[in-house]
């Protein structure tokens, strides 16, 4: 999906670079047994796993347990450095929902050895992205956004973003300091909790009154 284009009122963004958040609700830290963190968990996936919607996935070779986590996702629309918390929704262009697949198996045994968590968060197609609607304060509200994950048309994961331990402006305050925020780049802004495992056959379902819904089909 290297030619990938996402377009939003007209204007055409080149997806640039992945951030991920991680661990950015409670109840979802306590589910895999983790630290609060301090400041927000950075890490990244390749523009090349992304998988529009409606595409089959595959099941990844190296690792058994592939769970679901449902994000709400960003598009930054325009460059910037340490943004303010003030200013910082003016610098989105778009919303939607993603998958950020993970090889739960893979990131226990990275985290237990101190290793990077690429092995088990930027493998081929964990990047399940919908398609972006366009963002402007009067008609979404970012701090008060439902959103869920179906497996098989079961209930899996329910989530709001009001529950963010550091809120949209926050996230985006911060990685504006630690990078040069582009048009293109996007934000996997964490998942709540209910993450559980994928195999093969079934239809993922993710959907938000802000967006609409996305789904996948898992191949063998
Ligand atoms: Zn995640």
């Amino acid at each position: 999906m290297s030619n990938l284009q996402i377009s939003i009122k007209g204007k055409s963004f080149d997806p640039g670079r992945i951030f991920c958040i991680g661990k950015n609700y409670g109840e979802h830290i306590k589910e895999l047994g983790g630290q609060t963190p301090e400041e927000p968990v950075v890490f990244m996936k390749p523009v090349s796993n992304i998988v529009a919607p409606g595409e089959t996935l595959s099941m990844p070779r190296h690792g058994n347990l592939l769970h679901h986590e449902v994000e709400v996702v960003l598009l930054i629309g325009r460059e910037g450095q340490d943004i303010s918390e003030s200013n910082a929704l003016s610098y989105i262009s778009g919303v939607t929902l993603g998958l950020d697949l993970t090889l739960r198996d893979i990131q226990l045994q990275l985290k237990k050895k101190g290793l990077p968590w690429e092995l088990s968060k930027s493998f081929e197609q964990s990047a399940p992205l919908g398609h972006f609607k366009a963002y402007d304060s009067q008609s979404i509200d970012l701090q008060n956004l439902s959103f869920s994950c179906s497996v098989n048309g079961e209930l899996r994961q329910q989530g709001n973003t009001r529950d963010m331990l550091f809120p949209v402006k926050s996230l985006i305050h911060t990685l504006s300091g630690w990078w040069t925020l582009k048009p293109g780049d996007i934000v996997f802004t964490g998942t709540p909790a209910g993450v559980g495992p994928l195999k093969a056959g079934d239809r993922v379902d993710i959907e938000s009154p802000a967006t609409g819904s996305f789904s996948w089909t898992l191949g063998t």
